[in-house]
This record gives structure tokens, C-alpha cells and sequence, in this order.
């Protein structure tokens, strides 16, 4: 819940507006580091979660590296903090600009999804006289269990290599002088919550890292992606995830070599319940069977309920009252511009506040200014 000091300073914000809780990001950094330090895995934080220059630049000075999925995102982690010896770049469509830029900042790993994407980094490498780090992304084909929009680990899925494409792989890069085989790289999809997933996730890992071994590729990098979920139901209960039962399970069942070293890109364990938007209530207007709270934040500033389906917990900040039900929805002309269906709140009426949770990751990021509106602004608890 929000402080009364809080809630008085939201009174004097125009809204919507992004609120970052950086006290709970500071102690979900710590739970993390403290966690993945015990058995000294590296950790990369997924930059498309939330790139707001105030959030990365904590997260650099916790000691992460980055995980990139831009030339940009490369651009905005440099610039907050980040050293390029600890970026990776994924993404299945890298532009040749993008490579050239991630080549000439000598960053740590290019993480390659295709044959011919390793024979286009291996030709603009050659011509800046250059030898390019990269890893391997594969379909390790282990389903995480999660919306089929955020699985990225089955073999429908435009990911990264598949397993029989192996043999032609390792045949190609032997040709392929200007490239180092660095790492293998695994992401299986993100907002899993059943730790299980993790488990499959490590035996097919083995699996693969057996096969390379024995092909004599011993790769120093394994890098199981990011995908820990969130608590949106509650984000009272469990504000910090639980990061001790999440690497145990890879402590447990994970097999390296002693020169491999595991590494993890967490994007929405980090920021995700650290954020939540805020708006203000516009109307509230009977429909046949519902009431709609009708509010001045839409899908443009947090599209995940209308993209996924996804839930996210809504409050009323300023009202006391009995409960209702309401259709929470905003003001964009789209029938999927709706924030909760039969949601119970405090009775709510024109101008209440209502925070809805959970938002610090893939929420400002992925907003837009369709119908031509304004950006949410943006307020930090420790900055006045
Ligand atoms: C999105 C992404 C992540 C982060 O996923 P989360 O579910 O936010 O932890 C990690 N690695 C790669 C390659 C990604 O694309």
C-alpha cells in the first residue's frame, strides 16, 4: 500500500503517471545479487522491461550486466553505467547497423538466432578487422508454461537454432574465421511461475551441453535467459520474488564444466513490482450490466491486458467506501482498451485515484501515442 505522504503528492501530479516504488528496486536487486552471488552466477538485466534512464542506472551501480535486444538499448545501458564487457545483444533481426555498432563496442556476446545470421556478423567482422564474441541461441523445445505471446521456447517459435541444424552449424563456423564461439544461449519465455519449467529447462540444457562437448565445443558461457514470473495477484504478499527457491533449482540441476560459468538475464523479476501506474477516474457511467469506471490512463500507456490478456491487480487509493464492481477501462477508441473486468473496488466516483500494480515492467516501455496522446509522465519515490 501507498503512504499517506505518497498519496498527497500523487494529489498534485497530472495524470497517469508511472510511480516507481525504488526502494522496493533497490531491496529486489539485493534479494537477487545476494541469491545468485551464493553460487557466483552472473546476471544481465533485460533492458526491454524498463529503460528508464533513473532505474538503469541503479541497476548498473548493483553490478549487473545488460541484456540488449537493440542497437539502442546497447546505447542506453553504455550511457547509464553499464560496461560493454558485460552486454549481450539478442534478437532474431539484428540490422547490419546494429551488429557494426555491437562490433565496434567490443561488447560481450552477439547472441546469434540463424545460420545466416552467423555469416553475416562473420562478414561485417572481417571488414572491421575484427573477431566477433558471440553465442548460440537455441530452442531448447521446453514449454514454459506461460501466454503463447511471451513463450519463446518451442519450435514453432521464430527463436534462435533448432537441434538438428547443430552438425551444420559447428561445420559452418569452422569456415567462418572471424567469429568465436563463446557462449550458448537459452531463453524459454518469460512470467513463469511454475518453477518446474526451470527444472525441464536444465535437463535440456545438460542434454545440449553434453552434445557440444562431445563435439569439443566447450562453451564458457551458458546463459539460461531471463522468464522468472511475477506475483500479479498479489503484489502485497510477495513484492521481492523468490530468487533463493529460483537459482537452487538451477544449483541443483544444472551440469558444467568447471571452466562454465551460468549466467541469467532477469527483465520482469527486477522492475516488475516496483512500478504501477496511476490514474484518475473520468466517469463513471451505468452500462447494462456493469459499471464502467471509465479512467485517464489507456492501452497506449500499458498495453498488457489487451496484449496478453494479462491481469494486473487495481485499486482505489482515495475511496472508503462499501465495495462494487466495475469494468475498469480507458479512453482509447478499442473495445480491448479494458484494465479489469468485474473488478470489486471501494465506491468509486470521478476524479478518485486508482493504482494498478505490478506495471514496472513492460509497461513504459511499451507504450505508445496512439490516438495521439500524451505520454504518462514519470515519478520516482526518491526523487522529489
Ligand atoms: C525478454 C528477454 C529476457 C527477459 O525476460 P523476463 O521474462 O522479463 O525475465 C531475457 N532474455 C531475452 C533474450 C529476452 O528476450
Amino acid at each position: 500500500m501507498f503512504k499517506e505522504e505518497t498519496l498527497r503528492r500523487f494529489r498534485t501530479i497530472r495524470t497517469p503517471f508511472y510511480y516507481y516504488d525504488m526502494d522496493l528496486l533497490g531491496e529486489t536487486l539485493s534479494s537477487c545479487s545476494k541469491e545468485a552471488g551464493r553460487y557466483g552466477y552472473g546476471l544481465h538485466y533485460a533492458l526491454k522491461a524498463n529503460s528508464n534512464t533513473e532505474i538503469l542506472s541503479r541497476i548498473s551501480k548493483s553490478g549487473f550486466g545488460a541484456d540488449c535486444v537493440s542497437g539502442n538499448e546497447i546505447r542506453a545501458a553504455i550511457n547509464n553505467g553499464f560496461h560493454p564487457g558485460g552486454i549481450m545483444f539478442s534478437g532474431v533481426g539484428k540490422s547490419d547497423e546494429e551488429i557494426r555498432l555491437a562490433l565496434e563496442l567490443k561488447i560481450e556476446s552477439i547472441n546469434v538466432e540463424s545460420r545466416q545470421e552467423m555469416e553475416v556478423i562473420n562478414e561485417l567482422a572481417g571488414a572491421m578487422g575484427v573477431t566477433a564474441d558471440i553465442s548460440l541461441r537455441i530452442i531448447p523445445n521446453v514449454d514454459a508454461q506461460t501466454h503463447r505471446y511471451i513463450t519463446t521456447g518451442l519450435e514453432e517459435n521464430k527463436f534462435g537454432i533448432l537441434p538438428w541444424e547443430f552438425d551444420e552449424v559447428l561445420e559452418k563456423l569452422k569456415t567462418l574465421a572471424h567469429l568465436r564461439l563463446k557462449g550458448l544461449h537459452f531463453h524459454i519465455g518469460s512470467q513463469i511461475t511454475d518453477l518446474d519449467v526451470f527444472k525441464s529447462l536444465c535437463h535440456r540444457v545438460n542434454e545440449i551441453n553434453a552434445w557440444f562437448i562431445s563435439n569439443r565445443v566447450n562453451a564458457e558461457i551458458i546463459n539460461v535467459g531471463g522468464g522468472l514470473g511475477i506475483d500479479y495477484g498479489d503484489p502485497e504478499r510477495y513484492p521481492v520474488p523468490d530468487f533463493f527457491s529460483y537459482f537452487r533449482i538451477f544449483k541443483n540441476f544444472i551440469e558444467l564444466q568447471g571452466n562454465q560459468q551460468l549466467h541469467f538475464e532477469p527483465g520482469r523479476a527486477i522492475v516488475g513490482q516496483s512500478g504501477s501506474l496511476i490514474a484518475k477516474v473520468l466517469f463513471v457511467k451505468k452500462g447494462v450490466a456493469t459499471r464502467f469506471a471509465i479512467i485517464d490512463a489507456g492501452m497506449n500507456d500499458l498495453i498488457r491486458p489487451a496484449l496478453y490478456q494479462s491481469y494486473h491487480k487495481i485499486e482505489n487509493l482515495t475511496s472508503r467506501e462499501a465495495t462494487e464492481k466495475y469494468d475498469v477501462v480507458g479512453p482509447i477508441c478499442e473495445s480491448s482498451d479494458c484494465f479489469g473486468k468485474s473488478v470489486t473496488l471501494p465506491k468509486t466516483s470521478r476524479n478518485d485515484l486508482l493504482a494498478i500494480r505490478s506495471a514496472g515492467a513492460y509497461g513504459q516501455t511499451m507504450s505508445s501515442g496512439y490516438n495521439l496522446r500524451d505520454l504518462a509522465g514519470t515519478v520516482y519515490s526518491d526523487v522529489e
